[in-house]
């Protein structure tokens, strides 16, 4: 019907025919025809519904009515060019009467027979979902871009080829570029080239869709060629084809962070260092009382190792007692903690050590807070009060210095080396070790005897110390041997500097009534970071560059170089040779002789193991015993070692000589669980009398064992054979824990001897050690005994033997069987 109505009033198409009015109707399109006063003279029906109304009312009306005066408004100019007879198009809002929409016209203009316009077609499509769309694309696109561009986290998008298709402000403010600067870059401009192959390996798998993302730490540069550490993180985007568009990466600077890393690090070093070396016993706990960390001395004094006291309360490993009435004491660690307070206890408690012997001891117990004030744990510092301490302290100091010089000793090196480079590390700078070693020194002593050798060594030192400006750290490393330590150098050539200061200085060194020395000096140098990170390797590159500066020619200075592995290298070789010693017969035994003090008759003997090769000796016990013990080669060496001892003091012992015969044990080899057994084995086997044979342990062996080391003392005794400490003084001196222990006897240490008659407080503390010893009822032999005097001293203070090139060489058995001999024919 409605179809009729509008066919009235539609002009005929031009063919003369009516128009499809079914097609028309249906159109998606809005379509109209308005005549020459914009009146409707036809609306499809998508138009009529569009509008909403009555096609009676919409007949004949005028545009203006039905669509409004807004909707005509925005219309009217297209309207306009269409009855002016130029076809127009209209894109923007319309109403439908409801609500806003948007469409795209197209205004035609129909002309009559005369070409006057005498009425407009306008087809209408309503685009309001896809304009919706449009518009929310736009918007996301902003917004992405804003967020890119403002983000105040580094953010770039980059082409597969690797150079910047879009960076953000962030990032150029981070790297000190313009944009336009950047964007003529790629990664690898900007990246550390130590940091380039990880970072190309994972862009690598990003495209090849092994991985959707990744995240990396690296050092970017900046413009300036400084670091900046940064974090990356990275992804691919692609196209609906799977083909690869831009990685997009988000750059942060991590570069505070790490400084506080490095820092926090650094801080824990020398925290370590610093509780491994304090005299003090320390302890750490958790808020709850677990333990987190024992240092090396309260180890000792509480008899548990580290890693097993670890996560155990603290009650298991520090027990108090109190001193008169023997009951237990709360530990004060936890008041301390529950107050969180400060909780002294001075003296009058006992500590209870793992194996029930008790010391008497001073200790001050702390919370640990974190920087909010929070406790996170606790802290317990302890000393031994008993009197054998201050002795032991006096011990430590003198078994620290050097009483000829007074400047520390090489056990004092390795804590000085590792300060040393943790103020270089604080202060960015580098650090580097001379060790300085002169030539041929041996002729000072033998041309002009070993009081002028001394006052030459006293000298030199003043000298060398003459030519330090500030806190450099020197040590006497061995006889001639020093190695000085600077902790801040600017560069490598202020080291090679004071090498030619000091030898130009050493050079014209002389001494009053001396003649001329002339003394030729070598000098080693080792640069941290360059040559290595940890003190021991930074040491042992220094020695090495010492040789190639003896080999060299003398008096000069060598820095280490890589190629100077002569060292590592000579360690392997040792090792290499050491492992067909035995077989083809190489190792051998030498016998040093041990004296009565009293009557100056031999009566005992130190197996020493020695290594020759066609006639000559390969290497000294100090260079290949320290390699066998790396390589666990001492394991079938040392037990040849005390079969070949068991024999010969059998043999003596047939001969009518029963000399005990004392063998050194090497930890490793006390540790193994089969000890024992090899030992009772041997004595079997070799028939020798149990009471003829004597091991000499070090105090470290004996003290931070546990209850399997004192059990297995124990057994060693019971069948018959003596137990000594070698090197007494030289490790941790408790002298009060030794009743606790086996020990028949102490040899005091070399350096001891060394010094006995010309260092007063050598002098007092060794008779102090010795007269302690005797009450302990442990027999005392001095060790090292070179003159007369020395051994004087020794005897008056009470040592019952004696040993020392004084009294004989290390020998082959055969030459101590002769003194033997001749001794039983003298007597
Ligand atoms: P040690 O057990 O303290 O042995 C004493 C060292 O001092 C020996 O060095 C000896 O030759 C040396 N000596 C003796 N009298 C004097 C003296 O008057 N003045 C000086 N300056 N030195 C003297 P050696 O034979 O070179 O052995 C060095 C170290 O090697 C020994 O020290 C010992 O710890 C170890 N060692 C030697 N043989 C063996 C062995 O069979 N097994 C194990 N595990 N270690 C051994
Ligand atoms: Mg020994
Ligand atoms: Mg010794």
């Amino acid at each position: 019907m409605r179809t009729h109505e509008s066919a009235q009033v539609l002009p005929t198409l031009p063919d003369g025919s009516d128009w499809p009015m079914h097609i028309v109707d249906g159109a998606p399109a809005l379509l109209a025809y308005l005549d020459h006063e914009q009146r409707f003279r036809y609306a499809n029906q998508t138009h009529r519904a569009w509008l909403g109304l009555d096609p009676r009312r919409l007949l004949g009306r005028r545009l203006i009515e039905v669509v409004g005066q807004r909707n005509h408004r925005l219309a009217s100019a297209a309207l306009e060019q269409a009855y002016a007879g130029q076809p127009a198009s209209y894109e923007g809002e319309l109403y439908d009467g409801r609500k806003r929409r948007y469409a795209h016209g197209n205004f035609q203009p129909d002309f009559d027979a005369e070409g006057r316009v005498r009425g407009v077609f306008t087809a209408l499509v309503d685009i309001t979902e896809r304009r919706t769309l449009e518009l929310q694309l736009h918007e996301s696109e902003q917004r992405f871009f804003g967020a890119f561009q403002h983000a105040a986290i580094g953010m770039t998008l980059i082409h597969p080829d690797g150079h910047f298709l879009r960076v953000n402000a962030a990032v150029c403010q981070m790297l000190g570029y313009r944009e336009e600067e950047l964007l003529a870059l790629d990664i690898a401009a900007i990246t550390h080239p130590d940091d380039l192959p990880a970072d190309r390996e994972l862009l690598r798998q990003l495209l090849a869709g092994q991985r959707e993302s990744y995240q990396l730490e690296k050092r970017n540069f900046h413009q300036s060629g400084r670091v900046v550490h940064s974090q990356i993180s990275m992804s691919l985007v692609r196209d609906e084809h799977g083909t690869p568009l831009y990685f997009v990466a988000q750059v942060q600077d991590i570069s505070q962070r790490k400084a506080f890393e490095e820092a926090l690090h650094r801080e824990r070093e020398l925290a370590e260092v610093t509780l491994r070396s304090i005299g003090d016993a320390v302890i750490t706990t958790d808020p709850q009382l677990h333990i987190t960390s024992l240092n090396p001395i309260a180890e000792a004094m509480t008899g548990w190792h580290g890693a097993e006291a670890l996560g155990r309360p603290i009650e298991d490993i520090f027990q108090l007692f109190d001193a008169q009435r023997g009951q237990a004491v709360a530990n004060p660690l936890r008041a301390a903690i529950e107050h969180n307070t400060i909780v002294d206890l001075a003296g009058k408690t006992l500590l209870r050590h793992r194996h029930g012997f008790d010391t008497p001891v001073e200790d001050s117990s702390a919370p640990i807070h974190d920087h909010a004030g929070n406790v996170i744990g606790g802290v317990l510092v302890f000393h031994d009060v008993s009197e054998t301490r201050a002795l032991a302290l006096k011990m430590i100091h003198l078994t620290q210095h050097d009483t000829l010089t007074g400047l520390p000793n090489r056990s004092q090196l390795h804590a000085h080396i590792e300060q040393a480079l943790a103020a270089a590390v604080r202060r960015q700078q580098r650090a580097a070790l001379l060790y300085l070693d002169i030539d041929h020194f041996k002729h000072v002593n033998d041309l002009y005897g070993h009081a002028n050798g001394d006052r030459v060594l006293r000298e030199i030192v003043a000298q060398i110390r003459h030519c330090l400006p500030g806190d450099e750290l020197l040590s006497r490393y061995d006889g001639d041997a020093f190695v000085l330590v600077l902790p801040h150098l600017e560069s490598a050539g202020d080291a090679a500097s004071l090498a030619q200061t000091l030898l130009a200085r050493l050079a014209q060194l002389r001494l009053g009534n001396l003649p001329e020395l002339a003394l030729r000096v070598s000098i080693g140098i080792s640069v941290y970071p360059d040559d290595a990170l940890e003190a021991e390797l930074l040491l042992q590159n220094a020695e090495t560059a010492l040789y190639a500066a003896k080999a060299q020619g003398q008096h000069g200075y060598r820095f280490f170089t890589a190629s100077m592995h002569e060292r590592a290298h000579a360690r392997r070789q040792i090792e290499m040779a050491l492992r067909q010693a035995l077989a083809r017969d190489e190792l051998s035994l030498h016998y040093q002789p041990k004296v009565d003090a009293g009557s100056g008759a031999i009566v005992g003997a130190e197996a020493l193991l020695r290594w020759h090769a066609e006639g000559r000796e390969r290497y000294a016990p100090n260079q290949f015993i320290p390699v066998a013990e790396d390589s666990g080669l001492i394991l079938p060496i040392g037990a040849w070692v005390l079969r070949q001892a068991c024999h010969q003091a059998r043999t003596w012992q047939q001969q009518g000589h029963a000399l005990p015969v004392s063998v050194n044990v090497s930890p490793l080899q006390f540790q193994h669980a089969d000890f024992y057994r090899w030992l009772d084995e041997v004595l079997d086997e070799s028939g020798l009398d149990p009471g003829l044979l004597e091991l000499e342990l070090t105090e470290r062996m004996v003290m931070s064992g546990g209850d399997a080391t004192t059990g297995l003392l124990r057994r060693i005794r019971q069948r018959g054979v003596r137990l000594s400490l070698d090197d007494f003084g030289t490790g941790y001196c408790s002298l009060s824990y030794l009743t606790h222990f086996p020990i028949d006897a102490l040899k005091i240490d070399r350096a001891f001897v060394r010094d006995v008659t010309t260092d007063a407080d050598t002098a007092t503390i060794t008779r102090a050690i010795i007269a302690m010893a005797r009450n302990l009822q442990k027999q005392v032999i001095a060790e090292g005994v070179e003159t007369a005097e020395q051994g004087d001293f020794l005897r008056r203070a009470g040592c019952s033997q004696l040993q020392g090139f004084l009294y004989g060489e290390p020998m082959p058995a055969a030459a101590l069987e002769r003194r033997l001999g001749a001794a039983g024919r003298t007597r």
